[in-house]
């Protein structure tokens, strides 16, 4: 049987409880995830694409099933790339869920055999942003009730 691979892209800017807890909860669906953080030129990032990677890793460190890659263009040709047959999103509001709709149809008509699956947040997570906490960190507040544990904000 094929290995069942999923890439779970974003930005990750940075990882937050959402992130950790939506990779968490799918894991037991696959074989292996690959957390690909998506370099995009068009869109300025807080927080450098090595400092992104390596917080990434560090939440993951003993999750054998979990990788973590960078990519740039488009996620399905990433996925073929990686031989993954799934992308991992997770669904907050129903803002994401227009967005990811059309974003995950025309996947569809582009790279059939790719499938989305989406997970729903826990609610006591679903408010939670890498927006919201990239504000709080600029504004020196403490954003570490939104952050996996092990990561250390004072960089
Ligand atoms: P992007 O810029 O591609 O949206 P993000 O890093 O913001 O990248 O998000 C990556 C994925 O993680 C998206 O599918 C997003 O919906 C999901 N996500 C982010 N925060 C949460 C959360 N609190 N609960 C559930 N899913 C989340």
């Amino acid at each position: 049987m094929n290995k069942k691979i999923a890439i779970f892209p974003g930005s990750f800017d940075p990882i937050t409880k959402g992130h950790e807890n939506i990779l968490l909860r799918a894991l037991p669906l696959f074989d292996e995830v690959i957390i690909s953080i998506g370099i995009n030129h068009s869109k300025q990032s807080y927080f450098t694409l090595e400092q992104r990677k390596k917080w990434v890793s560090e939440v993951f460190a003993n999750v054998p099933k979990v990788r973590v890659e960078t990519y740039t263009g488009l996620t399905i040709d990433f996925c073929k790339k990686m031989n993954a047959g799934f992308i991992l999103r997770g669904l907050r509001t129903s803002a994401d869920f227009e967005f990811e709709k059309a974003i995950a149809q025309n996947n569809k008509v582009m790279a059939p055999e790719i499938e989305t699956v989406f997970i729903l947040p826990v609610s006591e997570l679903s408010a939670i942003n890498s927006t919201i906490v990239r504000d709080i960190i600029r504004n020196g507040g403490n954003a570490k009730p939104f952050v996996p544990e092990s990561i250390n904000l004072n960089i």
